[in-house]
């Protein structure tokens, strides 16, 4: 192993979580290196794709203590208010920022934004060497550390390697780790609105029979939607003209931003779920999308992956203080146990969520409205929900 590049985490997986880890890992002083597919050159020359996401308050919280929220702050905008609305059951309930006195609900950001601000801090904390253009061909554990062979031959020993390459991942199947998956049967139409009238930091979601349709306030007067629907019926929407989208948004929108034009997008994705049987093996842990992947509906996907991030930063920080392997079960289960949970938790909220939502039973529609309008007339169970929504973790 004399031409073997050795770190003390090695990070596959150059997405947002993979980015946070890493930037995060090099901010405490580890020896990172990172290993992404996709050339650096193109993440940074990306154009927008039209999607956004919602950083809920409890991950701005985690990326402030992480070090990495200078980098994305300027790209954000606060969410302030969160209107939910079921349209065939007719229920309603309404969140603002200011009668719960505990600051905005969390911030939207354009998922290109994003990435370009966290591979900004990782660079910064990192530097440029601990970016390693490839992938991971082969991983072997050897005395002490985990060895991981790129395909283009160079090899990497840590003793230990996270797996953040995403649904898919091959860290995931090199340590086979079985996995959940289940689909949909939707796609999510994402794009990004310029608009006249001003959104006051609020969020839309409509409750469709298709699926939701949501709004995200950006910097500016500007928009994120995600709107989701069977599949067929999203891919027919795609083939649209940009006025014709415009037209049955604003229809389905009530108008609520005024005149409105498309600034990027639309795309498209498939929708599914899915969660790994295991979260960690020895000298390895999954974060992210690698260890779970959920339905959009309630804005918790990255969010997981934040609080993951979080939890994984201080196992290794407090394990690196009392003198323990990186890698061992000592300092890995107590990561897993911690996040397999809560996002189990989440992972079958969202699920719950979405099947009651696109459901027709009456007895299920009228369930439902009883359940917003109790969620909007009783304070206690309003303040719960404000608690589990803009928690992460
Ligand atoms: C329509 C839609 C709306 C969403 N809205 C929200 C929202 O509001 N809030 C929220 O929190 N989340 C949201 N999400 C989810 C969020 O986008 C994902 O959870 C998040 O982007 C996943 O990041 P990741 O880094 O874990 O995985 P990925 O983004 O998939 O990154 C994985 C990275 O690993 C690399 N890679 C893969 N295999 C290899 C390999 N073998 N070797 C090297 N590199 C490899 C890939 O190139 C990629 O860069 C939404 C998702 C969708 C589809």
């Amino acid at each position: 192993m004399s031409n073997t590049i050795r770190c003390d985490v090695l990070v596959v997986g150059g997405g947002h979580a993979g980015l946070m880890l890493g930037a995060a890992l090099a901010h405490m002083g580890f020896a990172v290196r990172l290993i992404e597919r996709q050339p650096l050159a193109a993440i940074e020359a990306a154009p927008a794709d039209g999607r956004s996401l919602a950083l809920l308050a409890g991950s701005v919280r985690i990326a402030k203590e992480l070090g990495v929220w200078p980098k994305i702050a300027a790209h954000t905008a606060e969410i302030e208010r969160v209107e939910v609305v079921d349209v065939e059951g007719g229920g309603r309930v309404r969140y603002d920022s200011r009668s719960h006195g505990k600051g905005p609900f969390g911030v939207g950001i354009e998922h290109g934004r994003l990435r370009k601000g966290l591979l900004g801090a990782f660079l910064a904390e990192a530097g440029h060497d601990a970016w390693l253009a490839g992938e991971v061909a082969e991983l072997r554990r050897e005395a002490g550390v985990i060895a991981a062979r790129l395909t283009d031959g160079r090899t990497v020993a840590a003793p230990l390697v996270v797996g953040a390459d995403g649904r898919g991942s091959r860290v995931r199947e090199l340590a086979r780790i079985g996995v959940d998956r289940w689909t949909y049967g939707q796609h999510a139409l994402t794009f990004v609105l310029r608009h006249d009238r001003p959104h006051h930091g609020a969020v839309h979601e409509w409750l469709r029979r298709g699926g939701p349709l949501a709004t995200l306030p950006l910097p500016g007067r500007r928009t994120g939607i995600t709107w989701v629907e069977p599949s067929a019926e999203a891919l027919r929407l795609l083939a649209l003209e940009p006025g014709e989208i415009l037209a049955l948004f604003t229809e389905r929108s009530g108008g609520v931003l005024g005149r409105v034009e498309i600034e990027s997008g639309p795309s498209a994705y498939p929708l599914g779920a899915q969660h790994a049987h295991r979260y960690v093996a020895p000298r390895l842990a999954l974060v992210g999308d690698a260890a779970h992947g959920v339905h959009p509906i309630h804005a918790q996907g990255f969010n997981m992956g934040v609080a993951d991030i979080g939890a994984l930063a201080e196992a290794l920080q407090a394990a690196r203080a009392r003198g323990l392997d990186l890698g061992s079960g000592e300092t890995l289960l107590p990561y897993a146990r911690r996040r397999r949970a809560d996002n189990m938790q989440r992972l079958w909220l969202t699920d719950g969520l979405i099947r009651v939502f696109t459901n027709d039973l009456p007895p299920l529609k009228a369930a439902r409205s009883l359940a917003l309008g109790a969620i909007e007339r009783v304070a206690p169970l309003k303040r719960l929900a404000v608690r589990h929504g803009m928690q992460t973790g």
